[in-house]
């Protein structure tokens, strides 16, 4: 069975890594680009269970199980030192306190922290303006361009043909099926077809005359010069800020600080920001007051393929019978590839998900109205 993945991100691969532990041998991956020069080397490389919905917290679950799997098999990076969720406000601890009841019906331990335990996890935060914090044990990290690069040299090794600077400019459909992708530099024809293309799957399978609700909306990570190890956690995130402000600290010092920001669609990924930095700063600055003495150095741009219920979009794209999608991670895609490449290769090769409750997250969903709801778009 010939199988053209569209999407050498994170998602594309490990789709492509699925299908060939499942024993097929014609795989081929194609990008417009080169692998990972969508959202994929521009995310912040944290992960975390803790999640609203029980669709993330399930699927999740299995995908950070899947990483530490993994870890010594293809040599990743990865630590696990949990997600600080601050509450500065006592009413945010009473929800805090509910999400932490609903963590654990799905056996993810996190808890609720007094403000000695916020010092003891983090000894820098200022508990004066804080009245408690969750935390998240299974959350953490890893260097992205590393287990990327681990992950494609892995893959080649596997047989999987991955094609760089071959953009996808038409699907083409013979009757309920898709019998070939027209491209740049030439028409690839396959028997399954999957569309891993992040924020582009909506233009692509336009082509073939269906609607994927999927926007993409700029983020802009500020990195700072690099410091000595500083912050414990995986992530620091200002839950009572509007945009939840957030910071992580990289392997070689540099935090890196991010908000949700309103912002263009789709604005060109040169566009300059700078006049966020205090919206980001000021925050960050009364949580972790250090950080007055830092130097933003830099920063870049990536979007978040955001779909309207923040949910990926999984499985078969009806009414093609060989056609299947995995987009829309709206901030989530990095920790949830591994995740995402066995349940498509079930779909490919059982006719379903392997974890029944990715059934909810088809693009049926968005035709029968049945949405699925997250409030905790972070990263
Ligand atoms: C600033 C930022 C921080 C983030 N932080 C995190 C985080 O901490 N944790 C986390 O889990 N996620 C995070 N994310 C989200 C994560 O990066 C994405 O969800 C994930 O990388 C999606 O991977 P993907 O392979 O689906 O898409 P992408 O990496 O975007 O790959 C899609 C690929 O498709 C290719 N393509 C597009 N159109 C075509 C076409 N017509 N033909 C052929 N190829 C095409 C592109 O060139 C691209 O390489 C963050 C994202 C950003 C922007």
């Amino acid at each position: 069975m010939r199988t053209l993945v569209v999407g050498a991100g994170i998602s594309g691969l490990f789709i492509a890594y699925e299908l060939v532990q499942h024993g097929l041998r014609d795989v081929t991956v194609v990008d417009a680009s080169y692998p990972g020069s969508g959202a994929t080397l521009r995310n912040l490389g944290c992960f975390r269970t803790s999640f609203t919905s029980p669709e993330h917290v399930v699927l999740l679950k299995e995908s950070i199980r899947r990483w530490l799997q993994l870890k010594d098999r293809l040599d990743f990076e990865i630590t696990q030192k949990g997600y600080l969720w601050v509450a500065r406000r006592p009413e945010t601890l009473e929800g805090f306190k509910k999400l932490v009841e609903f963590h654990h019906q799905f056996g993810v331990p996190t808890r609720i922290l007094s403000l000695d335990e916020v010092k003891e996890v983090e000894p820098r935060l200022n508990t004066k303006i804080v009245a408690g914090a969750m935390f998240d044990p299974t959350a953490g990290k890893m260097p992205i361009i590393e287990n990327f690069v681990k992950l494609y040299i892995e893959v080649k090794k596997l047989g999987v043909k991955v094609v760089p600077y071959t953009k996808v400019t038409k699907l083409v459909s013979r009757g309920s099926k898709i019998a070939a992708a027209e491209t740049s530099r030439g028409t690839i024809e396959a028997d399954v077809f999957v569309v891993a293309a992040a924020g582009d799957s909506r233009d692509i399978i336009a082509t073939a005359g269906v609607d994927v609700p999927i926007v993409d909306i700029p983020r802009h990570p500020y990195v700072t010069e690099p410091y000595a190890k500083t912050i414990n956690p995986a992530l620091i995130i200002d839950w009572d800020t509007p945009g939840s402000p957030h910071m992580t600290q990289t392997k070689l010092g540099s935090f890196i600080l991010a908000r949700d920001l309103e912002d263009v669609p789709r604005a060109p990924l040169h566009s300059e920001r700078v006049d966020a930095i205090p919206h980001i700063l000021k925050p960050l600055k009364e949580l972790l007051p250090f950080l007055s003495r830092v130097n933003i150095v830099r920063y870049w741009m990536g979007y978040y393929d955001m779909t309207p219920d923040h949910h990926p979009i999984y499985g078969p794209v009806a009414p093609y019978e060989n056609l299947y999608i995995a987009a829309g991670f709206s901030g989530h895609g990095m920790m949830m590839a591994p995740v995402t490449g066995k349940l498509i290769a079930s779909w490919i090769l059982d006719g379903k998900p392997y974890i029944d409750i990715a059934s909810n997250l088809t693009l049926e969903r968005f035709r029968v109205g049945r949405l699925v709801k997250e409030l905790a778009v972070i990263g």
